[in-house]
């Protein structure tokens, strides 16, 4: 079996086996631009790694070797050659791109001898030490595992007893000085010598790239992104090129637009004698790129023309890296462009605009998921002009963040779980902070440039960023950072603005932004294309408003209990769970009649003619009791029941599995009387608003927790009676539905049977999941990461459907309802509603819509488009 390619036997269509990186240099290489030869090892190799108990099969190492020797015939240079040596890179690369997941080891093929060659070769001793020193440290790094700041710490010291500010004022023996200590650090730490063999060097690393796949912080990243950990990754083998020969060399990484705003201008950074990361890791700071053209006016005029290629190519924004060696250009990276959603939408619509794709194309282009930066908040405009700003770094990842600074990625995290919104702060991030990135509101960093790793991951994230902010500095063992002589300890309030790049003190009022301009043109095109209808899940007038104003088509669930969750209206609803007799309860449920009535009539009005859909009272009986003796005493006062009688009964309410308790449309069926107060609130609310608007409004009834067709048939006619009773005195016409939740799995079992009687499904994924896997969502999180790490499940079941079994009861749920009653309107209306991979699940089995939270209703829009093209 062929494992291994060389970059002409491949192109961008086999990326699944060559990984994007290796695709894409193949590709680069068959248009004939200038990439610096090199092969690539199958992603199919690595998963043979991995069935190989993490050995590389020899066949596999024999066909390394074969290429290994094409590659010196082509470049006429010899591996361990130490006249003229032959020199190379090993790159990870999966599927899609993992920006600095992965480990890159350069200068692969230097050894004391090599070292030498090189020097001579290129007539450049201090380019090759310095190469070498690269080498030692990234191997030893990668492959070895050695701490890489213990060699930091050792150039630093040179480079402080030297008196040099940057590396590039080393000389060639301040650089032989670097290699020697190295090297004897890392005898010091492995107890052998630093390997000399560049065939046991290639085949380490090989192994190493391998081995990279499954490193915590790519873990991490493919669950936050739903990569699949059996895809692998490939790797590439490439003969370097230099960007550290001297002044007419460097390196440099450039976006065909801007990929923070979408505009159409090449934007980049370029470092002089520099090799590989330098430019990214804020080392020193880079300089735009556009410079290039007053200092190698001819390479600069070549870079634009193969950028240009690329885009028409790919027909889609590139991020592209590239190295200068000696005044001639080399390409050594393409790929799709990471972008703001700002950016993605803009790009998107206006290469339809260019012509270059159609419109399904450019819904395609933008990942809902991301759309979410937008929704999010900027700083509200007032507040924001009593607000100055103290500093100013680079806007990285657009978006107005506030929160409460930490300055270790761990601190973040802890914060950020225990409900604290946090701002990241740091010197500059590196890929073990991902983690903490995920969990802040905003990232600030004081070193690096628009395409620094904070950049480039918070863009990824839609996290709002600021970088390179120069004028705070950090004391990190001090938990300080100091601007000018304002000093911010952990904890402190800050707000950022990564659309500006300006740092506040204290906290920032935030407003949402509404869709407007390309983005509601894309939006446009999304809902030309999909199926499925967009809902919302909403149960006051400020989401129902929200809602409308993303575009949803109705409430798909209004939470009739969540109603009840503010200080005014909680002692009714107290009184109402405890009533013992039904006189009591009726008159609890007297008190809460009108304010269910005002709060219906408010969500008709917002939605129109859209359908609302409400549903019949599920309390988790838990959170509404009193629980301190105090509250139990004030309300028995209110009520005028004695004290002990009403302990008493709070404690008889006690259950010992609430979720499997007392609640849903059970608590309706021993207690019908509330569900007719609520039939009658709902009922006569929309009588009111269509005698008032003239509008059709279109009230259904949701009866949750139904088991069984029998619970479901005593509940409806209930409803019906009271309702149509209240219609016909109105003496208007009025349309109304009732129907189920189906989040028992008994219901979706027997959802043909429920059909005879329920006029519309809607599944409550949340609870499906929970009584599907049977375990509970408030207790989940303290098994869940276990069953991460030991890869049982590769995600939460309650953020992302579960297809193959949830999904099943779904798919079968709808296939038998609508076997019965054909014109029964199916939805979901769980958090899986608004999530895209779900979205494309409810789209695919047969759904009629999906509710989603406001806030969600354009990224399941967007979703549902990307689910019908
Ligand atoms: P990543 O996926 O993290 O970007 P890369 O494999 O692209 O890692 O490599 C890291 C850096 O090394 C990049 O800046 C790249 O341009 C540089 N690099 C990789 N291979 C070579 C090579 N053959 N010659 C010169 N520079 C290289
Ligand atoms: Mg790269
Ligand atoms: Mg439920």
């Amino acid at each position: 079996k062929k494992y291994v390619y060389f970059f002409n036997e491949g192109d961008a269509s086999m990326r699944d086996l060559l990984g994007g990186k290796g695709a894409n240099l193949a590709e680069m290489t068959r248009l004939g631009l200038p990439v610096p030869p090199g092969f690539t090892v199958t992603t199919e190799a690595c998963t043979r790694y991995y069935e190989d108990g993490e050995t590389i099969a020899p066949e596999i190492v024999e066909q390394i070797h074969e290429y290994m020797k094409k590659l010196e015939e082509v470049t006429g240079k010899k591996f361990g050659d130490p006249n003229n040596p032959l020199l190379v890179s090993v790159r990870s690369g999966a599927r899609v791109s993992m920006p600095g997941m992965m480990d890159t080891i350069l200068n692969l093929g230097l050894n004391d001898e090599t070292v030498e060659g090189l020097a001579r070769a290129t007539n450049n001793e201090r380019f090759a030490y310095d190469s070498y020193r690269r080498f030692i440290q990234m191997f030893s790094d990668v492959v070895m595992g050695i701490d890489k700041n213990k060699f930091e710490a050792i150039l630093d010291e040179i480079k402080e007893k030297r008196g040099a500010k940057f590396d590039t004022d080393l000389t060639a023996e301040d650089l032989k000085e670097v290699v020697k200590r190295f090297k004897e650090l890392y005898k010091q730490e492995k107890g052998v010598d630093f390997p000399q063999d560049p065939q046991e060097q290639l085949l380490e690393a090989v192994k190493a790239v391998f081995r990279s796949w499954n490193n915590p912080r790519a873990i991490v990243y493919r669950r936050l992104n739903d990569i699949p950990s059996d895809w692998g990754t490939a790797v590439n083998v490439q003969s370097m090129v230099f960007g550290n020969m001297g002044n007419d060399s460097g390196t440099g990484v450039a976006f065909t637009r801007n990929p923070a705003t979408g505009e159409k201008a090449l934007f980049g950074e370029f470092l002089m004698n520099a090799q590989g990361e330098d430019v990214v890791a804020g080392i020193r700071t880079p300089q735009p790129i556009s410079t290039l053209k007053e200092t190698m006016p001819e390479v600069y005029n070549q870079f634009v023309e193969i950028a240009e290629k690329l885009e028409k190519h790919y027909k889609d924004m590139q991020d592209i890296e590239f190295t200068i060696e000696r005044g001639k250009l080399y390409m050594l990276q393409t790929r799709n462009g990471k972008r703001t959603a700002q950016a993605a939408i803009k790009i998107a619509v206006d290469l339809v605009r260019e012509g270059l794709i159609d419109e399904k194309t450019a819904v395609l282009r933008v990942d809902p998921k991301q759309l979410d930066q937008l929704l999010h908040p900027t700083f509200e405009p007032e507040a924001l002009k009593a607000a100055k700003p103290v500093a100013k770094g680079l806007p990285a990842s657009p978006g107005a963040a506030s929160g409460k600074v930490y300055f270790t990625a761990d601190e973040a995290v802890a914060a950020a779980k225990s409900g604290e919104k946090v701002i990241l702060v740091r010197t500059e991030t590196s890929p073990d902070d991902i983690e903490g990135m995920a969990s802040a509101e905003g990232i600030l960093t004081t070193r690096g440039g628009m395409t620094s790793h904070a950049a480039v991951v918070a863009r990824g994230m839609g996290t709002p960023c600021v970088v390179g902010c120069g004028d705070a500095r950090i004391d990190e063992q001090a938990k300080v950072m100091r601007i000018g002589d304002i000093v911010v300890r952990e904890g402190d309030y800050i707000s950022i603005d990564g659309s500006t790049g300006n740092v506040y003190i204290g906290e920032i009022k935030t407003v949402t932004p509404e869709i407007s301009g390309d983005f509601a043109i894309l939006m446009g095109w999304a809902d030309k294309y999909r199926r499925l209808r967009v809902k919302a899940n909403a149960d006051t007038p400020r989401d129902a408003k929200i809602a409308l104003e993303f575009g949803a088509e109705g409430i798909g669930l209004a939470r009739t209990e969540h109603m009840f969750f503010d200080e005014e209206r909680i002692p009714a609803m107290r009184e109402m769970i405890i009533a013992k007799t039904e006189e009591q309860r009726r008159k609890a449920l007297e008190k809460i009649l009108p304010m269910q009535r005002s709060d219906f009539e408010q969500l008709f009005e917002i939605m129109g003619e859209y359908p609302v859909t409400i549903r019949l009272l599920d309390p988790p009986l838990h959170e509404f009791l009193p629980h301190l003796d105090e509250e139990i005493r004030e309300l028995a006062e209110d009520m005028g029941v004695p004290f002990e009688e009403l302990k008493a009964t709070v404690e008889s309410l006690k259950e010992f599995n609430p979720m499997l308790g007392h609640r849903g449309c059970r608590l309706a069926v021993t207690y019908p009387e509330i569900a007719e107060m609520q039939t009658r609130a709902i009922i006569e609310a929309a009588i009111n608003v269509k005698k008032r608007t003239g509008k059709d409004v279109k009230p259904q009834i949701m009866i949750p927790l139904v088991g069984e067709l029998k619970e479901f048939k005593y509940l409806k006619d209930i409803i019906v009676k009271v309702a149509d009773e209240i219609i016909k005195q109105s003496g208007i016409e009025l349309k109304y539905l009732v129907g189920t939740m189906v989040e028992v799995p008994r219901a979706a079992l027997t959802a043909d049977k429920i059909a005879k009687e329920a006029e519309f499904f809607s599944f409550g994924t949340n609870d499906l999941t929970q009584m599907t896997f049977g375990f509970s969502r408030d207790d989940a999180g303290k098994f869940l990461e276990t069953y991460y790490e030991k890869k049982i499940y590769e995600f939460d079941p309650f953020e992302k459907l579960d297809q193959e079994g949830v999904g099943k009861l779904v798919e079968m749920g709808t296939k038998l309802g609508k076997q019965t009653r054909p014109d029964l309107e199916v939805g979901i209306c769980g958090e899986h509603g608004g999530d895209p991979s779900s979205i494309e699940f409810c789209h695919r089995v047969g759904l009629d819509y999906v509710s989603a939270s406001p806030y969600r209703v354009p990224i399941a829009r967007l979703a549902a488009a990307q689910a019908a093209i």
